[in-house]
């Protein structure tokens, strides 16, 4: 196999061991995933990370993601398909979230400025929060979050 194959390969391996932890352990981590630290974020830059982070909570979510990945587009695009998660159609598509799981993916190449990042995520949790695949439903809570990075930004503007 090239080496290209192999780290697919390799990757979906990790994914999926991942993925099956988090069933097992969802129970017993509840009450430890409350605190604003308590997900993973991988392939980030440190910059992009803390941002993020702090996007987060400020947010103050309902339901925290488990694990946010960053992703190249391929990726991003063989990740989407090999199991069929919800990318939208209508719209270019910038992060998806695996409700079971409770994984986010960002596509790195994709997704924009700090700001849309923002903007984006918000939708995924929203996605969280109502534990639901709709559009409809994860833009109304997305709303409100939205709103609380709003009210940040104009208190200390950059
Ligand atoms: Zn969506």
């Amino acid at each position: 196999m090239k080496p290209r194959i192999w780290s697919v390969v390799l990757w979906l391996g990790v994914a999926v061991v991942g993925w099956g932890q988090v069933h097992e352990d969802a129970r017993l981590n509840r009450t430890i995933e409350t605190s604003a630290t308590a997900y993973t974020i991988q392939g980030a830059k440190t910059r992009q990370e803390e941002l993020l982070r702090n996007q987060i909570q400020t947010m103050q979510p309902d339901v925290l993601p488990r694990r946010i990945v960053f992703v190249p587009h391929w990726k991003y695009l063989y990740a989407a398909r090999m199991y069929r998660l919800h990318v939208p159609t209508g719209m270019a598509s910038r992060m998806f979230t695996h409700l079971e799981s409770r994984s986010v993916f960002i596509d790195t190449d994709r997704y924009g400025d700090d700001d849309s990042l923002g903007h984006w995520m918000a939708h995924e949790l929203g996605h969280l929060a109502m534990n639901s695949s709709s559009e409809e439903d994860a833009e109304k809570a997305a709303a409100k979050y939205r709103r609380r990075l709003k009210e940040v930004r104009k208190r200390d503007p950059q």
